[in-house]
């Protein structure tokens, strides 16, 4: 059972994640020119090409909603938030895809009312992006299990899966920006998260062997409740 730490060193490199996003934009980019110039020269290629067309927008359109994410984290967007609720709404938000891929989720919170200073959106969209790499990974289904408990001022959240563990030979490159081993992935999941967790002061760890990913949040649990 092998620890690691995502690395986050390589992606404040502004310029590694500039050169990344204009090289995986001007793919799509440049395949969608190529059918345009193809159906100018005068031959009907529309139904072939259109859904082409159509599935290269849908990928920009993903990779650029992904990075949205990222954006700089606005003081206005943080308030005082029950991660316990989050967590809860995040497993009714996921629960139809899980149920499609034979997967149940199983939730075990061992705290009652946490407080996080946190930007909600953000942090759905961290576990969101866990729970979809679990389902992605089950290809048998199985069970997701997400618990939660106290420890000293952090809770600490855990998202597990019984999928098949990342490789050894990839466990330098995950969360660094576009890195994927899925036809249709963006690779931007785990460094949009891991970006987001930093921004609320939080760390994540990832743990693999060859049964099952676990994926560790500790967030900071806020102290100031009725001081705003
Ligand atoms: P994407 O999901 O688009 O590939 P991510 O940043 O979310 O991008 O994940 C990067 C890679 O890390 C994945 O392609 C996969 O190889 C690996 N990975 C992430 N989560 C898991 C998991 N729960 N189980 C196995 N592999 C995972
Ligand atoms: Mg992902």
């Amino acid at each position: 059972n092998h620890q690691l730490m995502i690395n986050s060193e390589k992606l404040s490199v502004a310029g590694q994640l500039a050169a990344g996003i204009a090289h995986e934009i001007r793919n799509p980019i440049t395949a969608i020119k190529g059918f345009l110039q193809l159906m100018e020269g005068g031959n009907d290629y529309r139904k072939e090409f259109f859904p082409v067309i159509t599935a290269e927008i849908n990928r920009i359109e993903l990779i650029l909603s992904e990075l949205l994410a990222l954006a700089k984290p606005q003081l206005d967007n943080y308030q005082l938030e029950e991660i316990i609720q989050i967590l809860q709404h995040i497993v009714a938000l996921t629960k139809s895809q899980a149920i499609l891929h034979n997967i149940s989720i199983e939730t075990q919170f061992n705290s009652k009312q946490a407080h996080v200073f946190c930007d909600e959106n953000k942090l759905k969209q961290v576990f969101i992006n866990y729970i979809k790499n679990a389902i992605e990974a089950m290809k048998d289904g199985g069970t997701i299990t997400i618990t939660a408990k106290e420890e000293k001022n952090y809770i600490v959240v855990q998202v597990k899966d019984e999928g098949p563990g990342i490789p050894k030979e990839i466990r330098d490159k995950i969360g660094t920006p576009f890195f994927t081993t899925k036809e249709n992935g963006t690779g931007l999941g785990l460094m949009v998260s891991n970006e987001i967790i930093k921004h609320h002061k939080g760390e994540v760890k990832v743990d693999s062997s060859s049964t099952g990913t676990t994926i560790t949040v500790n967030l900071p649990i806020s102290k100031t409740i009725g001081v705003s």
